[in-house]
């Protein structure tokens, strides 16, 4: 049985990590860490890792994993992540950086409990993203059949007019799909013999992904 939740959660663009992310977030109330919004905040803040990784951004380079890792243990240390446990999202992307996250994770004795693995066919994330549509005001996501606006290319919430990412087309996610691939496949390889990994179909409605996850943390917060 554990007291409290350190999860990660692991799946490609258009598998619903998001959605999911802010429902267990929600349910039990682990603290939600997304690097990309840690970054945004340490550099809206101009923390020193803030700094550090803006200096990289202006130069077009990626920031490197040593900044990364250094960016999410500032934030693993702080007492509401101790309080709640967390949701880790968008960090581990390399072995190396799920290495140095085991390392700090040992340091703060705040073991991982559970990997959320959510997988997706090809097929289905190429409908899915293809067909998705943003508000750059207030970053509603909808998609142009499952989810329309309620007038074609004008966000509910704010009037603002829809855009699509650039790279949300076939191209671009085969592109993305195969970069994600190659780094996750041997991050799970890392986890698989001391960790406890949830494979979940993030094909199926939300609300179903959902009812798997929680089914599995019911049974850890209460076996
Ligand atoms: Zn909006």
């Amino acid at each position: 049985m554990v007291s409290k939740l350190n999860l990660l959660i692991m799946g490609p663009a258009g598998s619903g990590k998001g959605t999911q992310s802010a429902k267990i977030t929600e349910d039990y109330n682990v603290v939600h860490l997304s690097t990309g919004d840690m970054f945004r905040a340490a550099i809206s803040n101009q923390t020193p890792v803030g700094v550090q990784a803006q200096s990289f951004i202006d130069q077009g380079l990626l920031v490197p994993d040593e900044i990364t890792v250094a960016l999410v243990e500032e934030r693993l240390v702080q007492s509401d992540v101790k309080e709640r446990g967390f949701l880790l999202d968008g960090f581990p992307r390399t072995i190396n950086q799920a290495e140095a996250l085991s390392t700090i994770l040992e340091k703060i004795e705040m073991p991982l409990n559970l990997i959320i693995d959510l997988k997706v066919d090809e097929k289905l994330l190429v409908d899915r993203i293809s067909g998705r549509r943003m508000c750059k005001k207030c970053g509603t996501i909808y998609h142009i059949t499952n989810n329309p606006p309620k007038v074609e290319g004008i966000c509910d919430v704010d009037g603002e007019t829809l855009y699509q990412r650039s790279d949300d087309n076939e191209e671009g996610l085969k592109v993305r799909l195969a970069e994600y691939n190659a780094s996750t496949a041997p991050i799970m390889g890392y986890y698989k013999d001391s960790t406890d990994i949830l494979d979940v179909d993030a094909s199926l409605a939300p609300d179903q992904v959902f009812a798997s996850i929680s089914s599995k943390i019911e049974s850890l917060l209460n076996d």
